[in-house]
């Protein structure tokens, strides 16, 4: 049964590892590239390469954006959609230059796995490293490694294996549980999308299989939480509140309080486009009605009665700065948490993290691209929960008040201080 849900993924390497040549692949093994695409790639392997005119190049599938060929670098996260006979899959395809680690976190936040290609020749390189904590710290905790261009270390298993043992150290050390290796060659597809006879040494599955039976839901945590996205309150008679269950599962009967008013209240109707339901859960967009009137707001947390939320207005936090001007301490800006959005201010930087060596580092301020971890003061107290254990209420953006820019996002690790009225 989980064959059939979508896996959300990320595929990160340093420019020229054969990301988008592996991804190219996979597109092509698993027969998502039609006939009038496929004669258009052969026409321009060809062009490109005339030394080799009968081999496909897989890249060309991938690399569409006009400003990444003209760079020759990937510029913003793609996003893919590809689907094989067990499952469907979105791909964000991550660039691998420093200066975009904004753009892979936002790739990496809503992702359940990562790819981290590593160049055979190559081994385990800072990026790797960089590549890893961003994913760990956006709460990634299945990662594929595939070491690639094994054809041009002469297919040796003790190569494959010093990088595979050298990169489960890596991961163990920032808290990824499930990491899997195997050697592939992206361009003829060894490992990618079946497997190869030609490194007889490796007797696990291809990329294609373990991206079929991984995992495919981040965490998310068993109790019932639903943001409120929107009031819907077409005229007198109905008014329901609409949003996405981000955890645990609700049914018809339920109590409920929402949040942070702590107002409780029994769920009346489940309504979709498609008709009444007994239950909902995590992932389903529902409207749902209470037995009674009580206030609620776009912003609330629909929440189970008997283990509600915790609520806060304090807390430890870890903030990726995406702003072109500096974070600065104690300057207001809006953080935007579920669907809810209040003023916030970073009242401390406890320290920076180097994301090439995790080393803490004493900080003033975060530039472009830093990870910091700070002390957040919010005006409002929130329904909230840490990012480890739910990252649509521990999962946060800041915005910039003058401007309406994306500057920040960050994930909550625990609470400074809990709201008096609730328990
Ligand atoms: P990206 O920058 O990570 O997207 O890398 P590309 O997919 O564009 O590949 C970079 C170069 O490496 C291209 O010339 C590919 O043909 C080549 N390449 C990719 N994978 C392999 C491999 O497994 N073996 C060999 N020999 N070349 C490869």
């Amino acid at each position: 049964q989980a064959s059939t849900q979508l896996l959300r993924f990320i595929t990160c390497g340093s420019v020229d590892d054969g990301k988008s040549t592996l991804l190219g692949r996979l597109l092509y093994d698993t027969g998502m590239v039609p006939d009038d695409q496929l004669a258009a790639l052969a026409r321009d392997s060809r062009k490109l390469h005339a030394d080799t005119p009968d081999a496909l190049d897989f890249s060309l599938l991938t690399d569409g954006l006009d400003a990444e060929r003209q760079q020759g670098i990937t510029i913003d996260v793609a996003y893919r959609y590809f689907h094989s006979a067990r499952r469907s899959f979105i791909v964000a395809d991550c660039p691998g230059h420093e200066q975009y680690t904004r753009n892979m976190a936002t790739g990496a936040s809503n992702a359940g796995l990562a790819v981290v290609l590593i160049d055979a020749r190559k081994g385990v390189l800072p990026q790797t490293r960089r590549h890893t904590y961003i994913c760990a710290l956006m709460g990634i905790r299945q990662v594929v490694v595939a070491v690639n261009k094994m054809d041009l270390v002469d297919w040796r298993e003790d190569i494959y294996a010093a990088i595979a043992h050298e990169y489960r150290e890596l991961a163990a050390q920032l808290g990824i549980a499930q990491v899997h290796c195997l050697p592939a060659v992206a361009p003829s597809g060894d490992n990618v999308g079946r497997r190869s006879d030609r490194m007889g040494w490796y007797e696990g599955p291809c990329l294609l299989e373990l991206l079929e039976s991984a995992d495919t839901a981040p965490a998310q945590g068993t109790e019932f939480r639903m943001p409120v996205q929107w009031v819907n309150r077409p005229d007198a008679s109905f008014r329901g509140y609409a949003g996405t269950v981000c955890g645990g599962r609700v049914a018809v009967g339920d109590e409920v309080v929402v949040q942070p008013a702590m107002r409780r209240a029994r769920i009346e109707r489940i309504v979709t486009a498609d008709g009444d339901l007994p239950h909902a859960s995590e992932g389903q967009a529902v409207t749902l009605t209470l037995d009674r009137e009580i206030d609620v707001s776009r912003g609330d947390v629909i929440a189970d009665a008997a283990r509600p939320a915790p609520v806060a207005d304090q807390f430890a936090a870890h903030v990726l700065w995406m702003g072109d001007e500096p974070l600065l301490p104690n300057r207001a800006y809006w953080l935007k948490i579920g669907t809810r959005t209040v003023n916030a201010r970073v009242t401390t930087i406890k320290h920076k993290v180097d994301v090439n060596t995790q080393a803490e580092l004493a900080a003033r301020r975060l530039e472009l691209n830093e990870v910091g971890y700070c002390n957040i003061d919010l005006d409002h107290a929130i329904a909230f929960e840490s990012y480890a254990d739910n990252r649509t209420l521990g999962g946060f953006v800041l915005i910039d008040r003058q401007t309406n820019a994306t500057v920040g996002c960050g994930m909550l690790d625990f609470a400074l201080r809990r709201a008096a009225n609730v328990h």
